[in-house]
């Protein structure tokens, strides 16, 4: 894998590409790979002629008190990690690289900012969206891959290249999950033992979410206490929220029914916020009946791994 950490030498670099003929696919990640991470570079390698992750810990994400300094990095076995995968090139810039001085232009994407992760993390998405606009306009023409595992992100990000012409194609990447169904994240890596076991409750609770909604709730309120009940009875993890919303826009439903939904939760674990998502589509609704078969394949594309999931870091 070929280590980049100029902007303009990873400009240059995939245009070069490019005008070799080569497809780009783009891989954002804040390092420390994992299986989730890796999904998103083989779903790349396989649609693209050269594959790009970058690497960078956003400040700009990252409101005080949260954990931009405890956040797990380690570059050398991620670049590792790239090589193995089958990476063509690693963009891991420092922060005086990306932001020579402090941006003052900066990217909201109304509607899709304030609830959830933006009511929980003011800030946050601003500064998620500021970031990726700049990796696109560094990229230009490309596939860039985003896991359903930070949902609100992605959407956001679908409508950043929308609203704002950007010249890439966003590829949604399912989630993948350890056995118990928590969702890989390099923040699983600060779990303790107990915190890990306890961390498998935003899952369940999910699931539990999913079920009601299944067996025909109508009522938004009804399937949020259904998931709120799971986490409450875990000691261990202090929810923040656990919600139901339409997938395409994350609004909020009135009755439950008649459209695809996500249900979305957040909870602290020991010294971790932690946050999971999952699809649903309620039954005889006009999604299920367009697509009978969707439910089935969500469920898979969702599903545990019946192994570990390309677990952190095996040997070099
Ligand atoms: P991060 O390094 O956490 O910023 O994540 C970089 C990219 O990997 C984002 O598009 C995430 O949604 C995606 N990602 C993180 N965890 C997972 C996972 N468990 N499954 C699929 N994609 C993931």
């Amino acid at each position: 894998v070929r280590l980049i950490t100029t902007v303009e030498g990873f400009s240059k670099e995939l245009e070069s590409e490019r005008s070799g003929g080569r497809s780009v696919g783009l891989v954002p990640t804040m390092g420390y790979l994992h299986g989730g991470h890796l999904s998103l570079i083989a779903r790349a390698r396989s649609e693209c002629d050269t594959v790009a992750a970058t690497i960078f810990v956003n400040p700009l994400q990252f409101g005080p008190g949260e954990d931009l300094d405890d956040y797990p990095r380690d570059l050398d076995s991620d670049l590792l990690v790239l090589g193995r995968a089958g990476a063509d090139i690693a963009f891991a810039p420092t922060v005086r690289e990306m932001y020579p001085e402090e941006p003052l232009a900066r990217v909201r994407v109304e509607g899709l900012s304030e609830d959830l992760e933006g009511r929980s993390r003011p800030g946050h998405l601003e500064g998620v969206a500021t970031v990726v606009a700049k990796l696109f306009a560094m990229a230009g023409r490309c596939r860039a891959y985003f896991g359903e595992k930070d949902y609100q992100q992605l959407l956001l990000v679908e409508r950043l290249v929308s609203d704002l012409s950007f010249p890439v194609e966003v590829v949604r990447c399912p989630t993948v999950r350890e056995p118990d169904g928590l969702a890989v994240s390099s923040r699983n890596s600060r779990l303790g033992d107990g915190e890990r076991r306890t961390a498998a409750a935003l899952y369940r609770a999910l699931e539990a979410g999913r079920e009601r909604v299944e067996a025909g709730e109508r009522s938004p309120e009804r399937v949020r206490e259904a998931m709120v009940s799971v986490l409450a009875a875990e000691p261990g993890a202090v929810l923040d929220y656990a919600e139901v919303a339409g997938a395409s826009d994350l609004s909020v439903p009135c009755a439950l029914g008649d459209r695809e939904l996500r249900l979305l939760v957040a909870a602290t674990v020991g010294p971790v916020r932690l946050i999971d998502n999952l699809g649903v589509t309620p039954p005889g609704s006009a999604a299920a009946a367009r697509n009978p078969g969707s439910r089935a394949r969500d469920h898979t594309s969702d599903e545990p791994a019946a192994r570990p999931a390309g677990g952190r870091k095996a040997a070099p």
